[in-house]
């Protein structure tokens, strides 16, 4: 099979370019660019005919396999506009090398990352009239893969469809960091070791909705997921990673199988030992964590994740038991991290590590 590369893009501009929407009231995931990337694959040809195309919508077979049967994966990440006017990604080739991973659990075929990059370095670079600028904005880069047979059998789809669309946001938090309440749920649980919870597989979210509507119902943000086997350990919040401050130290659930790896997790990690402070990756049980806020040691919580980067917790709460986090308030750690952290997303601070990637 052929190896593709940039040249192989065929390029149809839209004739009819939308209006850019107003900066102010942009939301999440509503509002599309003018142009999104695809290409296919095949068991024979492996993946063929890349193309950047106007946005719009998929003709798709009422049979379509990943309807039934959630053979469908995707990724999340952000563009943005740095501080010199170029455009930016944070850590993008981790974003490729995960959805690779997620690919290989849900038997769809693996991508050239290098190609994935460089195909929506390209669709960014049409598109980047589109990428927000007042603070807190971004494009949001929804990549995702589905099988596209037209069979009802169970099987590994024949066919399978990349695409990258894009979607400006508005920022996650008007006015800074604003603490979540959290419900943990010691009911339902999303994903057990061995599934496919470390993947960014759609059927996990299916499944976590109804926890989701629960915690909503008790007037909770978010649900906070224990472990599938005793609902004894801490996993991680909807769609974030979670970190505790107790005396001192940084505590995050060690990856297991059934947590999805966050690269905002990992760079947090990073950061925080870069700053000197002490990291522990181990097995959190939920009672530890009530324990230290009953002797007065649980300093602060936040949730990891790209929507949010940082989204502080201010309350705790099971159905019995609550904990507010800090008087509820934003922590002095979690507003410092949150900066340091976009800071070198934005190309304003030191970049230890070379995460901020340059599209040029
Ligand atoms: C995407 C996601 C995260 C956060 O990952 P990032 O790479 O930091 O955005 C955490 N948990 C779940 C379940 C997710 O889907």
């Amino acid at each position: 099979m052929a190896k593709l590369n940039v040249t192989d893009i065929k390029i149809e501009l839209t004739k009819n370019p939308k209006e850019k929407p107003n900066q102010e009231a942009l939301g999440f995931g509503k509002i599309f660019t003018d142009h999104m990337f695809i290409m296919d694959w095949n068991e024979e040809q492996g993946w063929y005919d890349p193309r950047i195309v106007e946005f719009g919508n998929l003709s798709l077979s009422p049979a379509l396999i990943s309807l039934h049967y959630g053979q469908s994966i995707f990724e999340g990440m952000k563009a943005y506009i740095n501080t010199n006017g170029d455009i930016a990604l944070f850590r993008p080739e981790e974003n490729f090398a995960r959805l690779n991973r997620s690919a290989e659990r849900l038997a769809l075929p693996q991508l050239d990352e290098k190609f994935a990059l460089t195909a929506l370095e390209e669709l960014l670079k049409i598109d980047k009239d589109w990428i927000p600028t007042e603070e807190g904005t971004s494009l949001y880069v929804r990549p995702f893969m589905f099988g596209a047979d037209e069979f009802l059998g169970v099987k590994a789809s024949s066919n399978v469809k990349f695409v990258i669309i894009l979607s400006p946001s508005g920022a996650y938090f008007k006015g800074g960091l604003q603490p979540n309440k959290i419900f943990v749920e010691d009911e339902y649980v999303r994903a057990v070791r061995g599934g496919t919870g470390f993947a960014k597989a759609a059927g996990n979210y299916a499944g976590s909705l109804l926890g989701q509507k629960k915690a909503e119902k008790f007037g909770y943000a978010q649900t906070l997921w224990l472990d599938g086997v005793e609902q004894k350990y801490i996993e991680e919040v909807g769609a974030m990673n979670i970190f505790f401050k107790v005396d001192g130290k940084y505590l995050t659930p060690e990856l297991n199988g059934s947590i999805l790896p966050g690269i905002t997790r990992d760079s947090i990690i990073k950061l925080l030992k870069h700053n000197g402070e002490i990291v522990e990756e181990r097995k959190i049980s939920i009672e530890e964590i009530y324990e230290a806020a009953d002797n007065g040691t649980l300093e602060e919580v936040f949730g990891t994740g790209t929507a949010a980067v940082i989204s502080p917790v201010g309350e705790l709460f099971d159905g019995k038991k609550k904990v507010i986090v800090n008087n509820g308030e934003t922590g002095e750690y979690s507003k410092k991290i949150y900066e340091q952290l976009t800071g070198i997303q934005l190309g304003k601070v030191e970049d230890p590590f070379n995460w901020h990637h340059l599209v040029k």
